[in-house]
Parts: C-alpha cells; sequence; structure tokens
C-alpha cells in the first residue's frame, strides 16, 4: 500500500512541500499514480460535499465511493462552467469572508488591484472574459502555494532543456494593474531576476519598439507572453537583425501557437527552445511542455476528463470538451468544470519518462470550432482547415475570421506589402465552398489585426452556439 502524502497537495502551505510531491509523481508507477490520484479525488469530493452547500446538493444522491467506483454515476453529476460558477458564488464557496457582494465590489474598483482583499491573505482574481463574461476567483495561501509549485515543476523541465550563463532572468508580457492572476502573483518577485512588461500603459497599447527596448535592456534568458506578442516581436527580430535580445526560452501562454509564428520565432531568435505553459484562472495549470517537446497534464492536480459532443467521454485518443475535477481547490471546489477547449490525449508515453499523460493535440477555445451546413444538419470545420488554407493564399500576411452565424462569415487579412490586387476576391472563392454556397463570406482587407487588452487574438472565432442550430431552437 502505498503511503500517500495527501497533506502534500492539499492543507499544505509550503512551496516545497508541495513540489517534491509533484516531483515525485512524475516518477511513480502508473498504477501508483493512479492510485494518489484517486485517493486526493477522495478527499476532495468528501471536503467540497462536508464544506460547500452547493456540492452538498449536487453529491447528496452519491456516496463518495460510488462516485469513484462508477463511471455512470460520475457522469450523472452536471458540469458546471464559469457562469455556473459565479451564479452559485455564495453557496459553492467554503469560506464566510468572501460573499459574493464583497468579492464583486473589490474586484470592480481596479484601483484596488495592488490592494490585498480586506487586509486577507487571499488572493482574489478575476478573468477578463475574452468570450464576454468574467469569472472570479479565490486563492488562499494554501492554494498560492500549489500554484507556484506546479509553475516550478515546469521551470525544471524548461531548465533541463536550457543552458543558462550567469544569473536567470526571466521576464513577462502581460497586463498589469489589474485584478488578474498573471499580475498578482508575479507584481512582487524580485526585480533583479524578475520583470514585467506591461502590455496597456495609460490605456494605449506598448509599441513594439518599447518592448523591444525593455528586453534589450534587461535580457531575460526566458520571457512568457501570449502568441499574439511573440508574433509582434518576430517581426520586430525579422526586421531589426542588430536587436541584441538573445532568449534562450519563449514560454507561450494564453493560446495554442500558430505554426508559422513558431517556425519564425525559431529562426529568427538562434538557438531558443519554445515551451507552451496551458493553464487558466480557473483551475491554475493544465499543462506544460517538457524538455522533449511534448505537454504533459497535471493529472495529480487535475481529474481530467474529454468529453464529445453529447457529454460521453470521448473515444480514446479522440478530441472532445475538457472538464476538469480540481483535486487541490478548497475556498472554491471545481468538480466537472467545463473549461470550453478542445483537447486530445495521447495514449503514448513520452520519452522523457515521467508519468504524467501526454497531449495529442491542444485544439484551443471550443469556439474556434466551426460549423457549416450538412446533409445530416451541421458538421464541425476544424480551425486547421483555415490555417492551412490561408498558408496556400498568396498575398497574406495576416487573416482573422469570424463565423457569426451558420451562414454569415466575415474575414479580415492583412495583406503583404506588394501584393497583387483581387486578395479579396480570392479569399473569399477559398472561404465561401467550406460553408457551402449559401453562406455569406465579407472579406475585409485591414492594415493590421488589433488585439484585445487580454492579448488573445484568435485567428478563428466562433460566435453562435451550434447547439442551439442542431435542435432548431434558433
Ligand atoms: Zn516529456
Amino acid at each position: 500500500m502505498d503511503v500517500i502524502r495527501d497533506r502534500m497537495i492539499a492543507g499544505q502551505s509550503s512551496i516545497l512541500g508541495v513540489y517534491n510531491f509533484l516531483e515525485e509523481n512524475e516518477s511513480l508507477p502508473a498504477g501508483q499514480l493512479a492510485a494518489r490520484q484517486r485517493h486526493l479525488l477522495r478527499k476532495q469530493l468528501s471536503y467540497a460535499r462536508r464544506e460547500s452547500p452547493y456540492f452538498a446538493n449536487i453529491l447528496r444522491h452519491h456516496t463518495v465511493e460510488d462516485l469513484l467506483n462508477s463511471p455512470e454515476r460520475w457522469a450523472d453529476l452536471p458540469l458546471m462552467d464559469k457562469s455556473v460558477l459565479l451564479e452559485n458564488f455564495d453557496v459553492v464557496r467554503t469560506r464566510n469572508d468572501i460573499t459574493y457582494p464583497r468579492v464583486h465590489e473589490y474586484l470592480s474598483d481596479r484601483s484596488l488591484a495592488d490592494e490585498p482583499f480586506h487586509g486577507s491573505d487571499l488572493l482574489v482574481v478575476s478573468t477578463a472574459g475574452t468570450s464576454g463574461k468574467s469569472g472570479y476567483f479565490v486563492y488562499d495561501q494554501r492554494e498560492q502555494a500549489h500554484i507556484r509549485a506546479q509553475y516550478f515543476r515546469f521551470m525544471r523541465a524548461i531548465l533541463a532543456g536550457i543552458e543558462p550563463r550567469g544569473p536567470l532572468r526571466s521576464a513577462a508580457i502581460i497586463v498589469t494593474g489589474a485584478h488578474m492572476i498573471g499580475y498578482k502573483m508575479q507584481q512582487h518577485l524580485p526585480p533583479e531576476f524578475f520583470r514585467m512588461i506591461p502590455v496597456l500603459r495609460e490605456g494605449r497599447a506598448v509599441t513594439v519598439e518599447e518592448t523591444a527596448a525593455e528586453l534589450a535592456d534587461f535580457n531575460p534568458q526566458i520571457l512568457t507572453c501570449f502568441g499574439s506578442t511573440l508574433r509582434m516581436l518576430t517581426e520586430y527580430k525579422e526586421a531589426n537583425p542588430d536587436f541584441a535580445w538573445r532568449p534562450l526560452a519563449l514560454i507561450n501562454t494564453g493560446a495554442t501557437l500558430e505554426r508559422d509564428v513558431q517556425k519564425r520565432a525559431l529562426a529568427a531568435f538562434e538557438g531558443v527552445r519554445i515551451f507552451d505553459l496551458y493553464g487558466s484562472t480557473d483551475t491554475g495549470y493544465i499543462g506544460w511542455t517538457c524538455e522533449h517537446g511534448s505537454m504533459h497534464l497535471n493529472t495529480d492536480c487535475l481529474k481530467i476528463e474529454i468529453l464529445d459532443e453529447d457529454g460521453r467521454p470521448a473515444a480514446e485518443g479522440e478530441s472532445g470538451s475538457i472538464v476538469l475535477t480540481s483535486l487541490w481547490h478548497r475556498t472554491l471546489p471545481i468538480i466537472r468544470y467545463r473549461l470550453g477547449d478542445l483537447m486530445s490525449v495521447s495514449t503514448e508515453r513520452c520519452a522523457c519518462g515521467r508519468s504524467l499523460p501526454v497531449v495529442k493535440e491542444l485544439l484551443g477555445r471550443e469556439n474556434t470550432l466551426l460549423y457549416r451546413r450538412s446533409d445530416t444538419g451541421v458538421s464541425p470545420v476544424p480551425q486547421g482547415v483555415f490555417m492551412e488554407m490561408f498558408e496556400t493564399i498568396s498575398g497574406v500576411k495576416r487573416f482573422r475570421l469570424v463565423q457569426e452565424s451558420l451562414d454569415k462569415v466575415t474575414v479580415s487579412v492583412v495583406p503583404l506589402p506588394g501584393g497583387e490586387p483581387g486578395l479579396a476576391e480570392r479569399v473569399a472563392q477559398r472561404v465561401t465552398p467550406v460553408f457551402g454556397a449559401g453562406a455569406s463570406v465579407d472579406v475585409h482587407v485591414v492594415d493590421a489585426l488589433v488585439p484585445p487588452a487580454s492579448g488573445k487574438l484568435l485567428p478563428v472565432e466562433r460566435l453562435f452556439d451550434p447547439a442551439a442550430e442542431r435542435t432548431g431552437r434558433r
């Protein structure tokens, strides 16, 4: 019987304690790791039922053992998401001092972003709400230690893949002065080792020249940023070969990195390695690339389900919607939490030897999966179709495709300088057949694509609910 150090995973206030636990898990045999996960899940379910009125109600017809042993019973538990959590905030929470009105009041006042929540040591943050709605999240000291330990696990993999000379400096390009987790978790790190570079200054977007000047000045070996920022810096380096900054590792967050950005960044910044860090304010870190280039999943922090369009477990290796149950969120427990991203999990193990499973494909937001009318109703069109298509349309520098309804698509294209005329027509000719003759495709040729404040500019995005189309509710 494995001696399970559950105190090491929840209720542990030491970052090192959690880190050691996570590191140990990476080398456990599969059976032993599964036993630990199961034990942590048992603890978490018992805690949620005891301390959270919301989960006391949700779990009332089940025993914890039934849920652990019966996939059918487990699948009966309702899914939740960011808006369910927000609507039920006051019954999900397990503490009395974080009532919805207090949290809402604090998060609505941006001038309080540098102030603790009512003098407490709680981390109270919101999400930007790229999909329209923001979410509220609270982490106590122990949970913050957990998030940091997850980050150090990733850092260990990075350090196994690069050879830094001299003291290690890292930087992150993020939205600052806001109630966002990236800013609040990093604002007190030692300035000689870490610098936060804002994407906005006094409400206006920071220029690439300003960002490049900061990078050349601080010279971080490791930089964390969104893919859209990485694209901007890569273009800057291509145009300015004497830009002196020499990164060793680039960490992409927020969205899947477009293939052409990856290729060009590797070429522009000689010797650099690119890593992905996949996480959310809602759930902590979910996945991270190791030194072998595979994205591992933190299955010792989260129970990860991949569900198909009907809410059933997707076949092994198939892609579906990610649903997460946290093994360490105690302040605001989350059980069967639908993140809104699509993923498939590989059946193969990584050559690095870590026991944690590996992502086969991270397809990003569910709203990057588009739909077309078909004989059977509606059929999905993955974003990869457009990524490949636009690589073969000459004269396109960048594009963004938004599907507003089944029959209405808008495309914005930034042309390459000196390109041939008739770009809009050529794009329309290629895109229209994908959606069928009945669809209207509007193409606009623009000077630039402007990212939102969050920095997450999706190249492909859907704005309607396909389920409503399928059942004919709309
Ligand atoms: Zn690996």
